[in-house]
């Protein structure tokens, strides 16, 4: 998603949340997992879920 700037990146071990502004100029909210083989990502409407989603977040098993 590099069309869109982050900001108050925050990191819940290995998975970052960020707000930025969607295309309709609405706040929105992602959480995304950087671990290696890990592609989960979610968005969310609220700050509050997405970091609940970040904690609450287990990469899966390999
Ligand atoms: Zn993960």
């Amino acid at each position: 998603m590099p069309r869109y700037r982050f900001r108050d990146v925050r990191r819940f071990g290995p998975v970052e949340v960020g707000t930025y502004i969607d295309r309709y100029g609405r706040e929105a909210h992602t959480a995304a997992c950087t671990a290696p083989g890990c592609d989960w990502s979610a968005d969310y409407l609220s700050r509050a879920a997405a970091e609940l989603a970040a904690t609450a977040h287990r990469c899966n098993p390999r």
